[in-house]
């Protein structure tokens, strides 16, 4: 097969990441090159690191044109952190409020028997 020499479609010639092409068949049977957009890499949790589920990965650019509903799920902390993180925050936190009860009451008493 011949393989023709392409241009590319727009402005610069360089093999700049931003300037990526696939060729394609056009439906006139001629070869050109289709520009292809950057990968998106889906938003993770700040915490462990997994990527978010229920959030679509999407350019930068591309989240301020869906609606804001579909950039978080309803949840303290949710297009942040994962379930089980959050979890975790609010057993910690739990149970950091419980030891200083704990701590409080030990200390009446003690001041009772005095
Ligand atoms: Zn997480």
């Amino acid at each position: 097969m011949v393989s023709n020499r392409l241009t590319y479609r727009r402005r610069h010639a360089y093999n700049t990441k931003s300037n990526k092409v696939r060729i394609i068949r056009t439906p006139g049977g001629e070869l050109r090159y289709l520009h292809i957009k950057k990968k998106a890499s889906a938003p993770k949790c700040g915490d462990c690191g997994i990527k978010l589920p229920g959030i679509p990965a999407l350019r930068p650019r591309e989240y301020a044109n869906i609606s804001r509903p579909k950039k978080s799920v309803t949840r303290a902390y949710g297009g942040s952190r994962c379930a089980n993180c959050v979890k975790d925050r609010v057993v910690r936190a739990f149970l950091i409020e419980e030891q200083k009860i704990v701590k409080k009451v030990l200390k009446e008493s003690k001041e009772k028997k005095r």
